[in-house]
């Protein structure tokens, strides 16, 4: 199994870390031809307005609606959840690629101070609470009927979801121990999920 990781900002690094710990083949993607023969590929958290500007220089937004529309396993992350969205709150210049039904709210839960962590439950998972590292998250105002939710704040916000092989969180579990996010989306890759 090969999954690419967009390697144009934000913690593409960390993505790969767990790939490689759970003996998955991990590679950077920097251009739209990298993503030939992989079997998954991860949108990482970052700066989505620095994303737009990027991804429409490499001509990446094609390319990713491309592999939604061919039920491609994607998983985004914080921005990489926003850049998937095909709606935005708050866009600030950013252009998503639409390859999911959600609209989503940008810098939802206000500024870099804001930042929280959270135990989440997330019954796809286990029982365990998942630990949810929140900065300047984003989060899903609304869904799709053929969006599936997998995790909710105590307030009702949703911050994980998954349509079809496409996952996202409002958070990062890249950035800490626990695998299992990480591990669904596998899952879905392998069509065990
Ligand atoms: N606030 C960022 C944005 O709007 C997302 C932050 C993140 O990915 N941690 O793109």
């Amino acid at each position: 199994m090969k999954i690419g990781v967009l390697a144009l900002q934000g913690a593409f690094a960390e993505h790969i870390a767990v790939l490689r710990k759970l003996g998955v083949e991990a590679v950077e993607v920097r251009l739209p031809e990298q993503l030939e023969g992989l079997d998954g590929l991860i949108i990482p958290g970052g700066e989505s307005t620095t994303f737009t500007i990027l991804m429409k220089a490499y001509q990446f937004a094609d390319a990713i609606i491309r592999l939604a529309k061919n039920n491609f396993p994607i998983f985004g992350t914080c921005a990489g959840m926003i850049v998937l969205a095909n709606g935005l709150i708050n866009n600030g210049g950013v252009e998503p690629v639409g390859a999911m039904s959600i609209k989503v709210k940008r810098n939802a839960f206000g500024r870099q101070v804001d930042s929280f962590e959270v135990g989440l439950s997330i019954p796809a998972l286990g029982k365990k609470p998942f630990p949810g590292v929140f900065i300047r998250a984003p989060r899903i105002e609304s869904a799709g009927r053929n969006v599936e939710v997998l995790a909710k704040l105590d307030d009702g916000t949703i911050v994980a979801a998954r349509q079809g092989k496409i996952l996202v969180t409002s958070f990062h579990p890249e950035l800490t121990d626990d695998t299992r996010l990480h591990r669904y989306f596998l899952d879905i890759v392998s069509g065990k999920q």
